[in-house]
């Protein structure tokens, strides 16, 4: 059903490495990117054409006309080149004109419709594709993207990790959200994951830290967002590194063994391992009888004919749990998360009990 994501002439090891542009600005600038990137040993340029912006009147890609500047790249440099298509006319542009891989966007994973139309026109096409995360944090729809393109016949597959969107201010612009891609690689451990830390950080900064991330948890590749004069960048501009940076960024990583042959690091690992077992099952006794108090909550509400939520008391227990967990050196965001999804969970307990 899945091919491997390998293509002649790059090397097989992982990370298998995409750089250039968010988007094709201009045959100059493309060129020079794709020249440099090619220098640093990259075999597979990206860059974007048609654009999908949060906002209209912004830059919206050069379209069509850039494939002949892809083209060139292609045939001076010899690099792959790769592009998003969102619609059907994407796709048949792309294919004419000799693109190597292509790739759906995380507003497009997100709408089956949209997806299903690409797949159709992939009918009977040879052509790797990748699939992006769609926006929110939903690993059955992504699934449902990659089914849909495998289905019509594509089995040279990668899933790309570029974030999820979350409301309000984050440290990241999309967030990684790790659980999902993990997850993802539970269900198909046959499906590469290419981890795009630009859209996930849309800053330079977070960069490397999450591309060391992403190479600790085996992902198959990274995707990153190049440019020669990023400030000057036509979009996302913010997030995009120079092809030196890129150098100095992948030198840094550290790629870990995936499998443990040392005998005594093993047994450590174990160890360390059972521990969390013990705390897991600990956990797990904490959370139930949590939930049998929640249930006791449930039924004097139902005999006093009081309301489930209030507002005030949640209020109350998320604030103290902040504080508490700041003191044991816990992630406010984190703490929030799981008291979001316990306080959620004791709802549910309660709800029941009343409506029995
Ligand atoms: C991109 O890769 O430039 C892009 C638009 O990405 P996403 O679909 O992840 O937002
Ligand atoms: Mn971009």
């Amino acid at each position: 059903m899945l091919e491997p994501f390998t293509f002649e002439g790059v090397p097989s090891e992982r990370p298998l490495l995409l750089a250039g542009p968010c988007s094709a600005e201009s045959e100059e600038q493309i060129m020079s990117v794709a020249a440099q990137v090619k220098e640093m040993g990259i075999h597979i340029f990206r860059a974007g054409l048609w654009k999908p912006r949060t906002r209209p009147n912004t830059f919206e890609g050069v379209g069509k006309t850039g494939l002949p500047w892809l083209k060139r790249i292609k045939e001076e440099l010899g690099l792959y080149v790769a592009i998003e298509v969102a619609n059907v006319k994407h796709v048949y542009e792309a294919l004419k004109h000799g693109i190597d891989i292509i790739w759906l966007g995380a507003r497009t994973t997100a709408n089956p419709f949209a997806v299903q139309e690409i797949a159709d026109a992939l009918q009977g096409v040879d052509i790797p594709v990748m699939v992006k995360n769609p926006v929110s944090p939903d690993v059955e729809l992504w699934i449902g993207a990659i089914e849909r393109i495998n289905r019509a016949g594509i089995s040279k597959l990668a899933a790309v990790h570029r974030g999820f969107s979350a409301y309000g201010r984050t440290l990241y612009r999309n967030n990684p959200e790790w659980e999902i891609p993990i997850e993802l690689k539970r269900l198909i451990p046959d499906l590469p994951i290419i981890t795009d830390p630009s859209h996930i950080c849309g800053n330079r900064e977070l960069l490397f830290e999450v591309s060391q991330k992403a190479m600790d948890l085996e992902f198959s590749g990274l995707m990153i967002e190049t440019h020669c004069t990023p400030d000057q960048a036509l979009s996302d501009a913010q997030q995009q590194i120079t092809p030196e940076q890129l150098k100095r960024l992948l030198s840094r990583l550290v790629l870990r063994k995936p499998d443990i042959q040392n005998q005594m690091l093993l047994s450590t690992l174990e160890e360390l391992r059972d521990q969390i077992d013990h705390y897991d099952d600990k956990l797990m006794e904490i959370l139930e009888l949590r939930m049998q108090v929640a249930e006791k909550i449930g039924e004097y509400k139902k005999q006093n004919n009081i309301t489930i939520l209030q507002t005030s008391r949640w209020d109350e227990v998320l604030r103290s749990r902040i504080e508490d967990g700041k003191k044991k050196g816990l992630d406010e965001e984190f703490i929030i998360k799981v008291f979001r999804a316990i306080h959620e969970e004791s709802i549910n307990h309660q709800t029941r009990i009343m409506n029995e």
